[in-house]
């Protein structure tokens, strides 16, 4: 028998979200708490690799996700300057054999609802326009910006990067720091690639193409039924100190970009209004459990990483998952100090890894020139075909 408990989640991001499915699945009731007016998730692409689409089948989410989403057959990893095809794996059928679950690359936007309309019909109270300025980890407890305090069982962070209850919990501020990265992010319409005979093999069929240039790469992969064509450029951070997002200026990635495959500099110059991100990283934490047992993190709150292996919303989603599988077990409120000390445990390595390898991903991704590059690409070359993802 489960005890039931009440259940509140700061942030309705893809992390909150996830937990909110696995916590009222559970048989607890949830409130999920947004600072947003309304809820919507901005952005473009995502990629969604098989360990966090199986929590969706495990949720019977798989079905109406597969419609949104769109699944790539390969992985293609092309020489920067030439566009020489290097290295492919195959996505179709491998993910569904090795893993049980497809590769999946979708518009946020359409993620996001399908997670939401999953906690409505499951019957989560969403809060929104209620932004959480403090709380009592022992209670425990928020205070809203309205003054309004809402008490709780159990209270969870998932509220992304810049974190007010990390903050929080560890008594002092938490800023995320610089990766030295920022991205751009683009979206194109696939038709005018097909119009083009350079371009249309890339919009062709579901293919994740990569192109691995020095302090820089590409990532292009088609959304939406194949109509969109999601562009991510990952380069050295020029924005100002204090801007985190900005547009792009005229001929900027031209500048940038001038030396690279001139397929990728036909597809740059398709796009417009382009939008650049800045990179940040959490540090990682001692704990992310507070002593008394009743509030912990989870998502980007705790372990924002670098996206250089598609895997910060896939470990948001992870996280929700166990803490809901883990609160699926307990039998009484006793427990709870217990089950947030064994969902620490299960998570906090396992994505401080994550982080870690996704930083080491960047050095493999964005090699300058030279005999270290070529070594490289010599071992793509040999392993194409060969190789896990
Ligand atoms: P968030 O999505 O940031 O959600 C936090 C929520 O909390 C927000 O809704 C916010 O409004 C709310 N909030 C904040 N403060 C408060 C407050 N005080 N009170 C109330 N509400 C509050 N991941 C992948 O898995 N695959 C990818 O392909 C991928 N690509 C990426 C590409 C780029 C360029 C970037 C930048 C990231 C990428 N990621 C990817 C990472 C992924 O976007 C994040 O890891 C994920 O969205 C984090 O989800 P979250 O729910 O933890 O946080």
């Amino acid at each position: 028998m489960t005890a039931s408990l009440d259940v509140v989640i700061v942030g309705a991001g893809l992390g909150g979200l996830a937990a909110a499915i696995g916590t009222q699945l559970a048989g607890h009731r949830v409130t999920v708490v947004e600072q947003a007016h309304h809820l919507a998730e901005v952005g473009a692409g995502i990629q969604v690799p098989p360990n966090a689409s199986r929590i969706l089948a495990q949720w019977d989410l798989l079905g109406s996700f597969s419609k949104e989403s769109t699944s790539p057959h390969a992985f293609r990893i092309r020489g920067y300057s030439t566009g020489e095809l290097m290295c492919e794996q195959q996505l179709i059928p491998t993910a569904v054999e090795t893993y049980g679950a497809p590769y999946c690359n979708v518009h946020r936007a359409d993620y996001h609802n399908l997670l939401i309309d999953k906690c409505y019909s499951l019957g989560v109270r969403v809060l929104l326009n209620s932004r959480v300025v403090s709380a009592d980890f022992n209670a425990p407890s928020i205070t809203l910006a309205s003054g309004e305090t809402l008490t709780a069982d159990l209270v969870i962070g998932a509220d992304g990067l810049k974190s007010n209850l990390r903050s929080l919990l560890l008594g002092r501020p938490s800023p995320p720091y610089l990766t030295g990265d920022l991205a751009y992010r683009i979206l194109i319409s696939a038709d005018l690639m097909r119009a083009d005979p350079d371009l249309a093999e890339l919009a062709a069929k579901p293919i994740i193409n990569v192109w691995m240039g020095p302090r820089a790469h590409a990532m292009c992969y088609l959304l939406k039924g194949g109509s969109v064509y999601n562009i991510v450029l990952c380069c050295p951070d020029n924005l100002p100190a204090d801007i985190n997002i900005a547009r792009a200026a005229p001929g900027e990635l031209e500048e940038f970009f001038a030396t690279w495959d001139p397929r990728l500099r036909k597809l740059l110059a398709l796009s417009h209004d382009v939008s650049k991100w800045r990179l940040q990283n959490s540090r990682e934490m001692e704990t992310w459990v507070h002593p008394a047992g009743r509030f912990t993190l989870l998502g980007d709150a705790c372990h924002a990483t670098l996206p250089y292996l598609a895997q910060g919303a896939a470990m948001a989603v992870e996280d929700g998952a166990v803490i809901g599988g883990l609160l699926g077990k307990l039998e009484s409120e006793d427990q709870l100090p217990d089950i947030l000390a064994i969902y620490q445990a299960l998570r906090k390595h396992r994505t401080e890894r994550v982080v870690k390898a996704s930083t080491r991903h960047r050095d493999i991704f964005h090699m300058e020139d030279g005999e270290v590059q070529r070594a490289r690409d010599a071992i793509l070359r040999e392993g194409s075909g060969k190789a896990g993802f």
